[in-house]
């Protein structure tokens, strides 16, 4: 098989170093495309290698959120791990934005062509991970008591997976089945003619809703912030479309590598908003308005970067949503501004449906931020200060603890006896996302301070980086790196610095999961690199060029 690894030429003459008596030399958690990236360049190392995940399927968030209507927001022949050029070429997407059943089957492709299942143990979820100091090496247990060590332990359990579920009064008292969106129950949930209450309307609910409402008896969206919402339009990937892009793979490949986003866009453009005549700026909108979050990039440059020019393009969206919901007042609602926020403070949903289902008598949309705020739930409804309003399901499409919560949710304890959540209490430090002071040999795959971009290629990008550490280690000897607390102090600082420049920044007025300010149990932070994720993929490749600078490499006597 043809393959792409950056770290293909190291895997010659590796030595095992004092700790290598381990049951595994890396440990991953997460089957999702970090833990298959993980085994891909990992046993091109010629290392062993495990991977847990306490889903009963390979697929990570694609095992998870299965909710109705749940589909990728990238475009699918980007979506992708870019390792062999082989399987690019074989495996087919049937549309633009494929359903999460397709994407699961893009898995098992994946991992049955590779052969990765030996590496993989499912249904066995971690419940501690414990870096034996003086020993190099990291202990691992599961739920049922078992325990395996490796000198290597990596986090995969991705960046938008452990679920926030508010504090709601009356939570536990709902007779019917509540839960959260990415935990839809996948047998015996009959929810045609039922009535359903959602709460939330981000990414998911913009998804979800107008599958649901189809069959559903009637469904209530209870609404705190709108949206800027993009249109998706979903198209099949026809035969010239399929050629056209497997005709020159490398050159999308090339594009995510060196895009803002990490995706196959044809930006930045060379023009700016600010600049334009208004004439040609709207007509620049308008026929750039063809889908996907292409519009935000391929329109002009400094959409995200100019307050004037983030407003106008707040404006055109609007009013484009506006257009396709009936009811004026119920578009009034639907509409942000940017006096209340720019757009991407929030990460915008892109729709397939979302307004048209609030023309159909069945739908419901009731705004809990100025209106009528949430008060409780009770035996067997929502109750607002206004109405109670009684439900068969009720649906927490609430978002998650993004990027640190899945590190937090049990103990992972590093060199000082301290988990991450205790070192995380106030900041999310990192070095690029990938390692921790204080916790030696452990990498995280798109941890806090990395960017938000096409997830596959930044997961990639991680593992490359990951995979020629683990090279340089086992070919010079090495037992133990250390990730430098400068080098983390220095990351820091320029992730806030370029936050703080950025309109995202305002994020922590909206309660974006992007700050973290979605939270109720920490407060607002920076959680991502927002200088450009080519810039970032650029500063890892430096990095591993350098001999990873950032890390203290030991070998340990004896
Ligand atoms: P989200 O965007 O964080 O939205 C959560 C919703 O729940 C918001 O409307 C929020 O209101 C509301 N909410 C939270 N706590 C609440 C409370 N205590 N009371 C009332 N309302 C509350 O979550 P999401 O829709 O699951 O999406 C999260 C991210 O997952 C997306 O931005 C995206 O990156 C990813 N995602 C991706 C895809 C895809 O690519 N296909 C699909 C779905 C999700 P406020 O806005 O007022 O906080």
């Amino acid at each position: 098989m043809t393959t792409t690894n950056a770290s293909t030429d190291e895997a010659l003459s590796l030595q095992k170093g004092a700790a290598a008596e381990v049951d595994f030399d890396v440990i991953g958690i997460g089957a999702g495309f970090a833990g298959l990236a993980l085994i891909h360049y990992v046993r091109e190392l010629g290392l062993s290698v495990r991977i847990f995940d306490r889903a009963s399927d390979i697929g990570g968030t694609w095992t998870w959120n299965r909710y109705p209507g749940a589909a990728t927001d990238s475009e699918s022949y980007y979506y992708c791990l870019a390792f062999s050029k082989e399987l690019l070429q074989e495996w087919s997407w049937t549309k633009r934005y494929p359903g999460w059943e397709e994407t699961h089957r893009y898995f098992h492709f994946i991992a049955d062509k590779c052969q990765m299942r030996p590496h993989i143990q499912l249904d066995t979820e971690i419940v501690e991970a414990r870096y034996l100091d003086g020993q190099g090496r990291w202990q691992i247990t599961t739920r049922s008591g078992e325990t395996y060590t490796c000198k290597y332990f990596v986090s995969g359990m991705g960046m938008i997976s452990e679920p926030m579920i508010p504090k709601i009064e009356g939570m536990d008292s709902f007779r019917g089945p509540l839960f959260h969106s990415s935990r839809w129950p996948q047998e015996g949930l009959d929810y045609a003619g039922k009535r359903i209450g959602i709460i939330g309307a981000g990414a998911t609910t913009v998804q979800m809703l107008p599958v649901v409402a189809e069959t559903a008896g009637s469904v209530t969206v209870f609404q705190r912030t709108p949206n800027y919402v993009l249109p998706a339009m979903q198209k099949p990937m026809t035969p010239e479309w399929e050629k056209e892009i497997k005709a020159d793979y490398d050159a999308v490949i090339a594009k995510c590598r060196n895009h803002v986003f990490g995706m196959a866009f044809d930006s930045p453009v060379g023009r700016n908003a600010v600049d334009t005549p208004h004439e040609e700026r709207q007509r620049i909108f308008e026929e750039n308005w063809t889908g996907s979050f292409r519009w935000v990039f391929e329109t002009f440059d400094d959409l995200l970067t100019s307050p004037e020019a983030n407003r106008m393009a707040s404006e055109f969206i609007v009013a484009k949503m506006k257009e396709r919901v009936d009811d004026p007042e119920i578009a009034k609602l639907l509409s942000p501004s940017f006096d209340d926020y720019p757009l991407f403070a929030k990460r915008p949903p892109l729709d397939h449906g979302y307004f048209e289902a609030f023309n159909r008598d069945n739908v419901r949309l009731v705004d809990i931020k100025d209106r009528e705020p949430l008060v409780e739930i009770t035996e067997t409804g929502i109750r607002t200060t206004r109405e109670h309003y009684e439900f068969d399901i009720i649906v927490l499409a609430t978002g998650f603890k993004a990027y640190t919560g899945a590190l937090e949710a049990f103990p992972i304890r590093g060199s000082s006896g301290k988990t991450l959540a205790e070192t995380w209490k106030t900041v999310s430090e990192s070095i690029m996302g990938v390692c921790v002071a204080n916790f030696p040999n452990m990498f995280i795959v798109t941890g806090p301070q990395a960017p938000f971009a096409n997830l596959p290629t930044s997961i990639e990008q991680n593992v490359i980086w990951i995979s020629r550490c683990i090279a340089k280690m086992e070919r010079e000897g090495f037992d133990v790196f250390k990730p430098r607390l400068e080098a983390q102090r220095e990351w820091t600082a320029h992730t806030a610095d370029i936050h703080g420049q950025t309109l995202m920044a305002e994020g922590g007025k909206v309660h974006s999961w992007m700050m973290g300010a979605n939270r109720q149990d920490k407060p607002p932070r920076v959680l991502i690199y927002f200088g450009g994720a080519n810039n970032y993929y650029d500063r890892l490749d430096q990095s591993a060029d350098q001999g990873f600078p950032e890390l203290e490499f030991e070998k340990l006597s004896g």
